[in-house]
C-alpha cells in the first residue's frame, strides 16, 4: 500500500453538491483540503465525471430535458401566435449529445475550480481505516492512504433497484442511465410516483414518447395531496398514462427485444401484462454508506434508512467526522441544502461563523410538465399541527396569459397559500402550480423565511402581467366556499 499525504486539515469523501461546496469554502478560508470522489458505474454500465448526482444524473440533465419537452409545447402554441411551423420531429440523439456535452463541461469546470483553490482531488473510492484515516482505491486497483484532522462524508445516494422483482436488475434502467442513453428509450414504463418518476415521465411524454407511470400508492408522498393530484391530472391530460394501485412482479425480454412486464393490481389482486421498450425504476434511493466501513471509524447509522446520524452541527457520532447532503439522516435530498450545509460547516470548522443550517421552509420545485413549486407546510401538515379551525387557506385557479391565445387548457393552474387564521395571518406554506413555478417560488420563499403574513403578501404590489402576481391577489378563502376561479385582469 502506498502511503499518501496524511496531513490534511479537511478530507471530504464525495465530490458532489455538498462535498465540493464544503471543500472549496474551507480551502478559500485557508485550510489544507482534499476531496476524494469515485463513481461506481450503474448496473447498466453508465459512468460519468466529477460533480455528483445533480450535475451528472440529476437536476442538470433533468432540467435540460424538461426544457426540451417544454419547447415541444411551445412549438404547438406557436401557430396560434402566427408562426408557420413545418411538421416538427424530435431527435433524442441530438438532445442527449447536447445535454451530455454540457454536463461534461461542468465536470471540467469543477476540476478547474478545485485546482484554482488548491484542493487536492483524488479519483479514488474511499473507505475508513480508522477514525482519522481513509483508504482509497483507484480504477487500476492502486491504493492510497489519506488522513485528516476533520473528515466530511458527502457520498450521496444511488437509485434503488427493486431486486425482488424478477428481471428488474437485468432489464431495467434508472435515473443513473436515462440521461446518458444514446438512443431514444421509446415506449417507457416508469415505476414509482415521486419526484424522479413524475419528472422523467413528464419529459418523456413531452418528447412524444408513449409513457406509462405505475403508482403503487399515492403520487408525491409528503407533498400537499391536492396539488399532487393536480400535477398528475395535468400529466394525464398531456398524454401520460397512469396505472394506479399496481406493482410490477416480473420483467422478461421477448425474442423481439421488447420488455414484457407483468404487474399486479393491488385492489383486485389480478395480474396484467404490457410490453415496453424501456422500464425505468424510480423507486427511491439508497444512501452510499455500505462500502465506507463506517464501523472502523465508529460512525453510527440508522439501521433502517442506512443514513448517517447527525446533529444540528452535521456532526456524526464521532466529533471530528461530519455528514452532509443526501447521506445524512433527516435532510432533504436537494442540491441547495447540501451546498449550504457544506459551506456553513466549512465556515464553522474555520472559525468564521457559528451559524448552523436551517432546514425549515426549504423551497422546492417538481419539474413536471406543469411545474409545482412549494415552500413551507402542506395544507394537511398545517391542519395536523395547528387544527383546522386555526388554519386559513387562500386559493385561486388562474389562467396564465400565455395560455389564452394558445387556447391551452389551464384547469390545473392553481395556487394556494396556507396561513394561520389569527391576524396578521402568518404564512405557513405556499403552493404554486403553473409555468416557471421554480422562479416564482424562489422569491416568495424569502418572504416566508422572513415570517411574512398574509396581510404583507396582499400589500405586495404585483408585476403585471405575470403568473406570480396571482399570489399577491389571493382573496378567496377555502372556508368561504366561493368560486376561486380568477376572471379578468
Ligand atoms: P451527490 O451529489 O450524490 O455526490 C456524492 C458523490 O460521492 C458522488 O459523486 C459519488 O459517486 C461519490 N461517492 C460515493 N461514495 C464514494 C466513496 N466511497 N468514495 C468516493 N466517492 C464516493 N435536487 C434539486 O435540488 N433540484 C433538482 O431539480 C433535483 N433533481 C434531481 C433529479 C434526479 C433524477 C435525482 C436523482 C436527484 C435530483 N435532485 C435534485 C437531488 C440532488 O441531485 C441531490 O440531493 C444532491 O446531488 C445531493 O448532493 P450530495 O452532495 O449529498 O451527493
Ligand atoms: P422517493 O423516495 O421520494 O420516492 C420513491 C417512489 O417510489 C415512491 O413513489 C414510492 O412509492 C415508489 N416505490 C418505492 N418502492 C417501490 C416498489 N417496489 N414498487 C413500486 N413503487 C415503489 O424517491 P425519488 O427517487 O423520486 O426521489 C429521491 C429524492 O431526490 C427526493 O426526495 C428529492 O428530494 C430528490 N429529487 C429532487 C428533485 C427536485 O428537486 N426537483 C427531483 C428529483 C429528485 P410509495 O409512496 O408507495 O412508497
Amino acid at each position: 500500500m502506498e502511503a499518501g499525504r496524511q496531513d490534511y486539515d479537511l478530507l471530504v469523501i464525495g465530490g458532489g453538491s455538498g462535498g465540493l461546496a464544503c471543500a472549496k469554502e474551507a480551502a478559500q478560508l485557508g485550510k489544507k483540503v482534499a476531496v476524494v470522489d469515485y463513481v461506481e458505474p450503474s448496473p447498466q454500465g453508465t459512468r460519468w465525471g466529477l460533480g455528483g448526482t445533480c450535475v451528472n444524473v440529476g437536476c442538470i440533465p433533468k432540467k435540460l430535458m424538461h426544457q426540451a419537452a417544454l419547447l415541444g409545447g411551445m412549438i404547438q402554441d406557436a401557430p396560434h401566435y402566427g408562426w408557420a411551423i413545418q411538421p416538427v420531429l424530435h431527435d433524442w440523439r441530438t438532445m442527449a449529445e447536447a445535454v451530455q456535452n454540457h454536463v461534461k463541461s461542468l465536470n471540467w469546470g469543477h476540476r478547474v475550480q478545485l485546482q484554482d483553490r488548491k484542493v487536492k482531488y483524488f479519483n479514488i473510492k474511499a473507505c475508513f481505516v480508522n477514525e482519522h484515516t481513509v483508504c482509497g482505491v483507484a480504477k487500476d486497483g492502486k491504493e492510497t492512504l489519506l488522513s485528516a484532522e476533520h473528515i466530511v462524508i458527502a457520498t450521496g445516494g444511488r437509485p434503488r433497484y427493486p431486486t425482488h422483482i424478477e428481471g428488474a436488475l437485468e432489464y431495467g434502467i434508472t435515473s443513473d442511465d436515462i440521461f446518458w442513453l444514446k438512443e431514444s428509450p421509446g415506449k417507457t414504463l416508469v415505476v414509482g410516483a415521486s419526484y424522479v418518476a413524475l419528472e422523467c415521465a413528464g419529459f418523456l411524454t413531452g418528447l412524444g414518447l408513449d409513457t406509462t407511470v405505475m403508482i403503487r400508492s399515492i403520487p408525491l408522498r409528503g407533498f400537499d395531496q391536492q396539488m399532487s393530484s393536480l400535477v398528475t391530472e395535468y400529466m394525464a391530460s398531456q398524454g401520460t398514462r397512469f396505472l394506479r394501485g399496481c406493482t410490477p412482479s416480473r420483467v422478461r425480454r421477448l425474442p423481439d427485444g421488447q420488455l414484457q412486464v407483468t404487474w399486479e393490481d393491488l385492489t383486485s389482486g389480478k395480474e396484467d401484462m404490457g410490453t415496453f421498450n424501456t422500464v425505468l425504476w424510480a423507486t427511491g434511493r439508497i444512501p452510499e454508506t455500505r462500502s465506507l466501513n463506517l464501523e472502523k471509524a465508529g460512525v453510527n447509522i440508522n439501521p433502517n434508512s442506512q443514513k448517517i446520524l447527525v446533529d444540528a452541527q452535521e456532526t456524526t457520532s464521532i466529533p471530528h467526522i461530519y455528514a452532509i447532503g443526501d447521506v445524512a439522516e433527516g435532510r432533504p435530498e436537494l442540491t441547495p441544502t447540501a451546498i449550504m450545509a457544506g459551506k456553513l460547516l466549512a465556515q464553522r470548522l474555520c472559525g468564521q461563523s457559528s451559524d448552523v443550517m436551517d432546514y425549515d421552509n426549504v423551497p422546492t420545485t417538481v419539474f413536471t410538465p406543469l411545474e409545482y413549486g412549494c415552500v413551507g407546510l402542506s395544507e394537511e401538515e398545517a391542519v395536523a399541527r395547528h387544527g383546522e379551525e386555526h388554519v386559513e387557506v387562500y386559493h385561486a385557479y388562474y389562467k396564465p396569459l400565455e395560455f389564452t391565445v394558445a387556447e391551452r387548457d389551464a384547469s390545473q393552474c392553481y395556487i394556494k397559500m396556507v396561513c394561520l387564521r389569527k391576524p396578521p395571518q402568518l404564512v405557513l406554506g405556499l403552493h404554486f402550480l403553473g409555468p416557471n413555478a421554480g422562479e416564482v417560488t424562489q422569491g416568495f420563499a424569502l418572504g416566508i423565511k422572513c415570517g411574512a403574513s398574509y396581510v404583507q403578501v396582499m400589500r405586495t404590489v404585483g408585476i403585471h402581467p405575470t403568473c406570480a402576481e396571482e399570489v399577491a391577489k389571493l382573496r378567496i378563502s377555502k372556508r368561504s366556499g366561493l368560486d376561486p376561479t380568477v376572471t379578468g385582469c
